[in-house]
């Protein structure tokens, strides 16, 4: 089964959209726009690419802590061995499975997680992802949470990537914009900055996947976590004045405030 790639047309009515719900943290319009800006700069985003949502489950652990070309040389070596199913996955030795994913790092504790995911697939839900997605959201997110190796960001994407459910995902991209816009404070919480896009935009699996991708795009074009490059980003209309952290020097690149004379 191949995964559904989300491709969302342009959401010309997002911000219409947005604004015809309820504003809790008042941030709505400026989450549609920065959505909007980002979409009609970079475009769809198509993530993931991955052949089954059980191959997008397996590759959300492997990514913890790594690069995305590492996670795919493992992805290869188990698609090669077939091992890219729950039943095959739970039946492999752990120690052969963690030779196969060496690549992604932390190898060991990767099988680990992984094997006991397998193993709750099928106590819990027959060995079925269908069934285990039936599951509603919030109490799957929870079992998902008290797995070992499972933290928010993994849930989320499995939960919208692997099983096209709404749940943002949020990662260190994704605080690192929204912090440096005054829209997320340094130490605000995972579930805090999730309820801000979940409070703030409809409930649209499309929406947060693209959304989350074209987040992941902006940081590696622009910005990164040193020397943002403020004055070539579609975001950059929307730096609030009042909490600037960064300004535009004559390179056009943008500095760290501190880092000024
Ligand atoms: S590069 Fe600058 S304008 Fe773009 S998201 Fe980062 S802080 Fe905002």
């Amino acid at each position: 089964m191949a995964i559904p790639i989300i491709n969302l047309a342009p959401r010309t009515n997002l911000t219409k959209t947005v604004h015809r719900r309820k504003l809790q943290h008042g941030q709505a319009p400026a989450l549609a726009q920065y959505y909007q800006a980002l979409f009609s700069t970079l475009g769809p985003q198509h993530w993931w690419p991955a052949k089954s949502a059980f191959e997008v489950i397996v590759a959300a652990f492997l990514t913890q802590n790594t690069s995305w070309r590492n996670v795919t040389l493992a992805l290869e070596n188990l698609r090669a061995a077939r091992l890219l199913t729950p039943a095959t996955l739970e039946r492999i030795p752990e120690t052969k499975l963690a030779r196969l994913i060496r690549s992604s790092g932390y190898y060991r504790q990767k099988a680990r997680k992984l094997k006991l995911f397998v193993r709750y697939l099928r106590t819990n839900h027959g060995g079925s992802l269908k069934k285990m997605f039936r599951t509603p959201l919030p109490r799957l997110r929870a079992e998902l949470l008290e797995l070992h190796g499972i933290g928010p960001e993994t849930a989320d994407a499995i939960l919208l990537y692997a099983g096209g459910l709404p749940s943002f995902v949020v990662d260190a991209y994704t605080r690192r914009i929204l912090e440096r816009h005054g829209l997320a404070e340094p130490r605000a919480t995972y579930h805090h900055i999730q309820d801000l896009f979940h409070s703030n935009l409809p409930p649209d699996p499309g929406l947060y996947n693209e959304y989350h991708a074209l987040i992941v795009r902006a940081s590696k074009d622009w910005c990164h976590k040193r020397n943002p490059i403020c004055s070539e980003c579609p975001l950059a209309p929307f730096l609030p004045a009042s909490s600037l952290p960064l300004r535009a020097d004559s390179t056009h690149r943008a500095v760290p405030l501190e880092a000024t004379p």
